[in-house]
């Protein structure tokens, strides 16, 4: 994930991380909390979602069928995160029939009873149908965001001027669960198959490849999105809208960038580093691009700078530059990057708590340093490497406000 300003990052990004998270004392003071890895007493394995779009309220129907195994130790309940929904069904699949289990649902976790005690290993699957409602949820007032709805609907009725319709999601830290029942925790990782149904008229995009597209008497179609390899819940994605998509690719497979159709002629002039950018990225990291495909999607009113769900990053619509705003350069390169080195660290390696996203985000920035260094040489290396410093400086905390004040007063009088 990245903001847009430096400083701005600097002073948010932890209202940001822990926007879903119970304010506690510690917190609501701004201290230091440790947030220790979460404890598996059952593991995501696959998640298969069918997902509709009712516009007029922006909500969301939705049946999902997950797949677990018990981590370790044998049990007979599974407690799933699930916020702010309407649950419809609870049931177990025994082969292709349901059984209903028991649950109880507080309004951000559903405690299902399992039909019998499963042994570590033991793969079962539980089908949950319910409504999620992003609108009507309502997250703790914190320092955090108060904007983690998951799901966003975008001039859903058309009735906002110049603005397209769009819906797109939000996972990160824990926002998928408004949108799909899940253990929305960033130590599990899922395969996954979405199909998502939507006016014909719109295109998709979600994580994986587009195995399917199916078109319905009623105006609709449905696009399947199949993950073939694991990943975290809070990566998960679902774009729709009116979007023109050019396509590059990168070593046979797709490299594409979604954007408004007035955007179509220049959207190489944004995204087109990117097939570079992998190359240079698989080289130095010596891991070749893991995923199959590589989209990137500019939305409306996003709440941050841009984040990178796997295989579809999604960027605010700052990253829309016209050829004239081109001529003076391209404000967004270093998100580009920042956002697809992510797949590598955040997506492909991920930190197994929330205290250790450092793993994600430090990897992410040195990331522009290393692509300008390649690209535009050392001085913008180097511009950039000073740029991160202050915007380290300039937030947090405020002995780090001190340190740059004392740090500066010495560099005065030493040159006194
Ligand atoms: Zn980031």
């Amino acid at each position: 994930m990245k903001k847009i300003l430096l400083a701005f990052l600097i002073l948010t990004s932890s209202h940001v991380l822990f926007a879903q998270e119970e304010e506690t004392p510690q917190e609501a003071t701004g201290k230091k909390v440790y947030r220790e890895t979460y404890t598996r007493i059952n593991d995501l394995v696959h998640t298969q979602l069918d997902i509709r779009f009712d516009y007029s309220k922006s909500q969301a129907q939705g049946k999902v069928w997950i797949t677990l195994k018990p981590h370790f130790y044998a049990t007979d309940s599974l407690n799933l995160d699930a916020k702010g929904m309407d649950i419809h069904s609870v049931a177990i699949m025994k082969g292709t029939k349901t059984q209903a289990l028991k649950y109880s649902y507080n309004g951000n976790n559903l405690f299902i009873t399992l039909d019998k005690t499963y042994k570590g290993e033991e793969q079962y699957t539980v089908y949950i149908e319910y409504t999620a409602k992003p609108n009507d949820y309502k997250t703790k007032g914190s320092m955090a965001i108060t904007d983690a709805k998951g799901l966003y609907f975008i001039n859903p009725l058309g009735t906002e001027k110049n603005k397209p319709t769009q819906i797109w999601t939000q996972g990160e830290t824990e926002a998928t669960s408004v949108w799909c029942p899940t253990i929305d925790k960033p130590n599990q990782k899922t395969t996954n198959e979405f199909r998502m149904t939507v006016p014909s008229k719109y295109v998709t995009l979600s994580n994986g490849r587009l195995v399917n597209q199916k078109t319905n008497p009623d105006g609709t179609r449905t696009d399947t999105w199949k993950m073939e390899l694991p990943h975290a819940p809070y990566l998960f994605f679902m774009g729709v809208g009116d979007f023109a998509i050019v396509k590059d690719s990168y070593k046979g497979k797709e490299v594409s960038y979604y954007v408004e159709k007035e955007y179509a002629p220049v959207a190489r002039g944004i995204f087109g580093y990117t097939p570079e950018m992998i190359a240079y990225f698989s080289r130095i990291t010596g891991v070749d691009y893991p995923w199959v495909k590589y989209a990137q999607i500019v939305g409306r009113d996003y709440v941050s700078g841009a984040m990178e769900n796997t295989t579809s990053t999604l960027h605010g619509e700052s990253a829309q530059q016209d050829a004239r705003e081109l001529l003076d350069g391209n404000g967004w390169e270093s998100t580009i990057a920042h956002e697809l080195f992510h797949q590598w660290f955040g997506d492909y390696v991920t930190s197994e708590s929330w205290s250790n996203l450092t793993l994600n985000e430090s990897f992410a920035n040195y990331s522009e340093v290393l692509w300008d260094e390649y690209k535009h040489g050392k001085d913008a290396a180097d511009a950039q490497n000073y740029n991160d410093m202050l915007g380290y400086l300039d937030g947090g905390s405020e002995k780090k406000i001190w340190f740059a004040l004392i740090m500066a007063t010495r560099k005065t009088c030493s040159t006194m």
